[in-house]
């Protein structure tokens, strides 16, 4: 079988290094990783990959990423949980660069698809208000009133890919991830998302024997959270569909935080005092995925439970703790 030559911008992040390697295992084989960070912070680096750092925000790094590739997957983002999003606005919205630059040098290259990984954050703040939120349908993007900052500069993309398709005839797919999850992507350092924050909180009560664990909100707010392999083979399907508009790729099994820390406890056997943080970034206090439309279209659905994807996660933490120990240890041992 033939396939194209693929590049996989933001390929050192979490959704990035898994779908180069869920590419591999679908026997593509011309691959292009590239990312911002140096190769030795990437998550995942198959050596057998055209790997390669550039900051992408450049026109230059874009048309020299582009160069004699097919497909374009734009998962290159300077983004993080709400913690970093909150506070980090000028940031989340420079990221605009990347994604024109890259849509400029893959039209130039004659690339013939194009992936942009948009988010559930493009829609309007007032359908979000409830924690008994009804699930957000592609339409409820518009009126705008999306997350400041980050938010904005996703549904400006997820429209810059549109009139690149209408006026370029450059053929452009936009996914809406909502909260994917699993092992290999960012687990501290202050741009952790809620799973793998609340994961690492438990083991780190658990280890140090302090029987609390701090919650950001009052814990009621709610949420949608898909496993990282559900989300690959969303990718995979929007990409190869004939479907041009943004498109929703999310669970809809919808939890509050509380019961998320409750799943998280129930995989480490512990039971622990909750103090909730009022006044930390908490985002919506309702987000769920309305997945009809890629139900109809493509047959989508997630299949991995938030408890088996969570164990997976945890235990994937858990030997990252372990690890960094051991690390720490034999750098101080003389
Ligand atoms: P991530 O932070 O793990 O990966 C993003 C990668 O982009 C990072 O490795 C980063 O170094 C790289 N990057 C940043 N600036 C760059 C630049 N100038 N040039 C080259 N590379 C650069 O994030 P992720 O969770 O893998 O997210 C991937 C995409 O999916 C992003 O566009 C994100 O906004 C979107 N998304 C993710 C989620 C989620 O829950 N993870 C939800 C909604 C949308």
């Amino acid at each position: 079988m033939n396939h194209p030559k693929v590049l996989i911008a933001g390929a050192g992040g979490f959704i990035g290094g898994h779908l180069v390697k869920y590419l591999l295992s679908k026997g593509v084989r011309e691959l292009r990783a590239v990312d911002i960070k140096p190769l030795s912070e990437w998550y995942q680096v198959f050596p057998e990959v055209d790997n390669r750092v550039a900051d992408l925000r450049d026109r230059d790094a874009c048309d020299a990423a582009c160069q004699a590739v097919d497909h374009v997957y734009n998962l290159a983002c300077d983004m993080g949980g709400m913690g970093f999003i909150e506070n980090n606005k000028a940031a989340c919205m420079i990221s605009v660069l990347i994604n024109t630059h890259l849509l400029l040098a893959a039209r130039d290259a004659g690339a013939s698809r194009y992936f942009y990984a948009s988010s559930a954050c493009v829609y309007n703040a007032e359908k979000q208000q409830s924690s008994n939120v009804t699930p957000l349908k592609e339409s409820d993007a518009y009126p705008a009133l999306p997350e400041d900052g980050y938010g904005w500069e996703k549904l400006f993309s997820e429209r810059m890919c549109r009139h690149f398709q209408e006026d370029f005839g450059l053929t452009t797919r936009v996914a809406r991830f909502h909260n994917v999850y699993g092992p290999d992507g960012t687990w501290e350092g202050g741009r952790e998302k809620a799973p793998a924050a609340i994961c690492r909180k438990v083991l780190e009560a658990v280890q140090l024997g302090v029987h609390s664990i701090e919650i950001w909100g009052d814990g009621t707010q709610t949420r949608s959270f898909m496993y990282i392999d559900d989300c690959l083979h969303g990718i995979d399907l929007i990409m190869h569909s004939d479907i041009t508009q943004p498109i929703n790729l999310g669970s809809n099994e919808l939890v509050t935080i509380n019961d998320l820390v409750s799943l998280v406890e129930s995989i480490a056997n512990v039971q622990l005092d909750r103090r909730y943080l009022l006044d930390a970034p908490k985002g919506v206090n309702g987000r769920n995925s309305d997945n009809t439309l890629i139900q109809s279209l493509l047959g989508w659905q997630p299949s991995i439970t938030l408890k088996t994807g969570m164990a997976a996660t945890y235990h994937w933490i858990e030997q990252q703790i372990l690890d960094k120990a051991k690390r720490e240890l034999s750098q101080a041992s003389p």
